[in-house]
């Protein structure tokens, strides 16, 4: 599988346009043009990683920087109070963009279980 082309890495080589919030070697953060919160934030490798499923053991690097850039974005949108964190992995997960991605939600009370 490949993640080359997907709306994310057209995003990534600026082919569209994306509102980016953060950017660095290896990820870019960009807000979800399908809100499903006030902050809705995606964080995504540079490198075309299919999914969660997908990652192998050389990626650890990246997955451990797409964390701790979740913790920056978040900070950076004023998430003091909390904020959630997803990865839709396959189709019962609910993914839709083949293209490894952490969605950050906040701004508002999340629920659970989610849908
Ligand atoms: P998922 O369902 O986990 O694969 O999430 C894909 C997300 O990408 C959805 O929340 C979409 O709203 C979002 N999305 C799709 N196309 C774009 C785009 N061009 N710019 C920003 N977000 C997008």
């Amino acid at each position: 599988m490949t993640a080359q082309d997907t709306i994310f890495s057209k995003i990534i080589r600026r082919e569209i346009p994306a509102d980016i919030v953060y950017e660095d070697d290896l990820s870019l953060a960009f807000r979800d043009i399908n809100p499903q919160a006030p902050v809705h934030i995606l964080v995504i490798p540079k490198k075309p990683i299919v999914n969660l499923a997908d990652a192998e053991s050389e990626d650890h690097k990246i997955l451990g920087h797409l964390l701790l850039i979740v913790k920056r974005v978040a900070e950076q949108a004023g998430l003091e109070n909390g904020y959630r964190v997803v990865i839709n992995n396959g189709a019962d997960g609910g993914q839709t963009v083949y293209h490894l991605h952490l969605h950050i939600l906040g701004g508002r009370q999340m629920q659970w279980p989610p849908g």
